[in-house]
């Protein structure tokens, strides 16, 4: 090791920025996470450490710099952007005795600042002494992936009960704890946003010295996108890796299992056309039974789990049986058929109601009632619209709005196979056909606030 790493105390001390453009405001960024007080020494300042300085956040001095500017600095950054001055105010720092950090210039620095993954109070440093920044980089991206953002929260709140811990505990069972803690469930409590429950947790272990037994898993609800592996989010990823058992439905791309365990059991209860389908009272029934089994579980649904995803009914049975629930949010859809399309779900001034609607409620066969939201401005996007569309198309005219109404198709938005079309509701069935547009679609119908004002056409509308 040519370097080694140490966190300093910042508190209070005093570190000496140089230079008043970007290089400089970067190295202001990075050391306004800490409590170290900034001055910067510059002819000028960009708009940003200007507006820095009009917070009262840094300290400016604009004049010349002379080597007492230094003395007493904990850390001086010189990032002026021009090697020459960048040389000069090296050695000026130098001879004030000030360790020194020349951006870009490695063999001016006597300290290197490193990668940082900061989930403070843990924070951890990436350095390659200057061989490799990309390397760096990449495991800062992995390890970002790792830990979770609460994560130090979780290490504040296990450090104000440290004492409480030590007052109750031998040191083989302290040790004990905090393994629990950050192992199990506490953790993943903390993690879904339960601070209170998981120090609760936590302060009755240690007041009982029980910890460890855990008999009930916990079930996470998560959106997957619309299919394409990277349009799941991070937390659902590592919903997915924390997983020991994942029910998963048809939509689901193969790829996105690949970002599960290897040991993680895969089970699929979605329908296949032609064959038998899981009863939603099954799939509940299957959850449950594996999280009172202690199991992680992962209920992988295509989009987001709240739309059209018969969520509530799962998310009954498992408060019924007392297991804990989260809600992973996805890509639901209708956004990803949206942005295939290259626009937006709402335009402030041309359409400014968005509806989500299925062509396959309950209630449909006898009349699409939503078509009934349809007015100036307001986009439908339908959901599993497909095989009703003769029915819509029929609405929609009986509605009399054949000539208000532009509808755009994007099947498998997002997905190697996507198909884009365009029509109306007198050509709708068609389009269907001659594009062999199948599932799954999304139907957006809109009425764009222009066309109304264009065409003066009446705001009411007839349902046949
Ligand atoms: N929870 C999902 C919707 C499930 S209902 C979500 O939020 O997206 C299933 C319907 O979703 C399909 O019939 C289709 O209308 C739509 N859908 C799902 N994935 C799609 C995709 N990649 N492209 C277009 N439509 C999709």
């Amino acid at each position: 090791m040519k370097t080694f790493p140490m966190f300093l105390q910042m508190q209070g001390r005093r570190v000496i920025i140089a230079g008043g453009g970007e290089q400089a405001a970067q190295k202001c960024r990075l050391i306004l996470k800490t409590d170290a007080a900034i001055t910067v020494l510059a002819p000028s300042l960009d708009p940003e450490l200007a507006d820095l300085h009009a917070q009262g956040r840094i300290v400016w001095q604009s004049g010349p710099i002379c080597p007492t500017a230094f003395e007493g600095a904990a850390l001086v950054f010189v990032a002026t952007g021009c090697c020459a001055t960048d040389a000069c105010l090296h050695m000026l720092a130098k001879s004030a005795g000030a360790t020194v950090n020349v951006v870009d210039q490695p063999h001016l620095c006597d300290a290197l600042t490193p990668s940082i993954v900061d989930r403070s109070p843990v924070v951890v440093a990436i350095g390659t002494e200057g061989t490799a920044p990309v390397l760096a980089r990449q495991i800062k991206t992995r390890l970002e992936d790792m830990l979770e953002p609460r994560l130090g929260d979780l290490a504040a709140v296990a450090g104000r009960l440290r004492d409480r811990a030590h007052a109750r505990l031998a040191p083989r069972m302290r040790r004990d704890l905090w393994r629990w803690v950050f192992a199990g469930p506490v953790r993943d409590t903390h993690a879904r946003g339960g601070e209170r429950a998981a120090a609760q947790m936590i302060k009755q272990a240690i007041d009982t010295a029980t910890f460890g037994a855990e008999t009930v898993g916990s079930v996470a609800l998560v959106g997957a996108g619309p299919g394409a592996k990277d349009l799941i989010t991070l937390r659902g990823v590592q919903r997915l890796q924390e997983a020991d058992v994942i029910f998963y439905d048809r939509l689901i791309d193969p790829d996105i299992l690949d970002l599960a365990r290897r040991d993680a059991e895969r089970v699929y209860v979605g329908k296949a056309p032609g064959c038998h389908h899981w009863p939603q009272e099954k799939i509940s029934g299957v959850l449950v039974a594996a999280a009172l089994q202690g199991k992680r579980v992962v209920r992988l649904k295509c989009g987001d789990p709240g739309v059209f995803a018969r969520g509530a009914e799962e998310a009954d049975a498992l408060k019924a049986a007392g297991i804990p629930l989260e809600i992973v949010p996805g890509v639901t859809a209708a956004s990803a058929a949206s942005a295939s399309l290259g626009g937006f779900l709402t335009e402030r001034g041309t359409c400014d109601t968005l509806v989500l609607a299925t062509g396959q409620s309950e209630t449909v066969g006898k009349s699409h009632t939503w078509i009934r939201t349809l007015q100036p401005g307001t986009r439908v996007a339908v959901y599993m619209g497909v095989g009703s569309a003769a029915a819509i198309a029929k609405g929609l005219v009986d509605a009399g709005l054949q000539d208000q109404i532009s509808i755009d198709i994007v099947s498998h938005a997002q997905q190697n196979d996507e198909v884009i079309a365009k029509c109306c509701a007198s050509t709708l069935v068609q389009t269907i056909k001659a594009n062999a547009i199948s599932n799954p679609a999304i139907l957006f119908l809109t009425w764009a606030q222009a066309v109304a004002r264009e065409k003066q056409v009446d705001r009411v509308v007839h349902l046949g």
